[in-house]
């Protein structure tokens, strides 16, 4: 996956994650949790967060339930 650096924050790449519940893939800055859905659009801001995303779990346990693909 291509180097893009985190449109929000800056402070780190954006990379890819899954969920180990669903399996579904996303996208996120593992600084500020901002989060994208779509590769194509990480490039932009996003309204995301990992939180939001991951709307069962609290911030802190959601990255228990996610690993890093890239
Ligand atoms: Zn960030």
């Amino acid at each position: 996956m291509k180097k893009v650096a985190c449109p929000h924050c800056g402070q780190d790449w954006i990379h890819q994650y899954r969920r180990k519940d669903t399996g579904a893939q996303f996208f996120m800055c593992p600084e500020c949790e901002s989060l994208w859905l779509d590769q194509d659009e990480i490039e932009e801001p996003t309204e995301l967060y990992l939180s939001e995303y991951m709307t069962q779990h609290d911030a802190a346990s959601a990255w228990e339930v996610i690993e890093q693909v890239d």
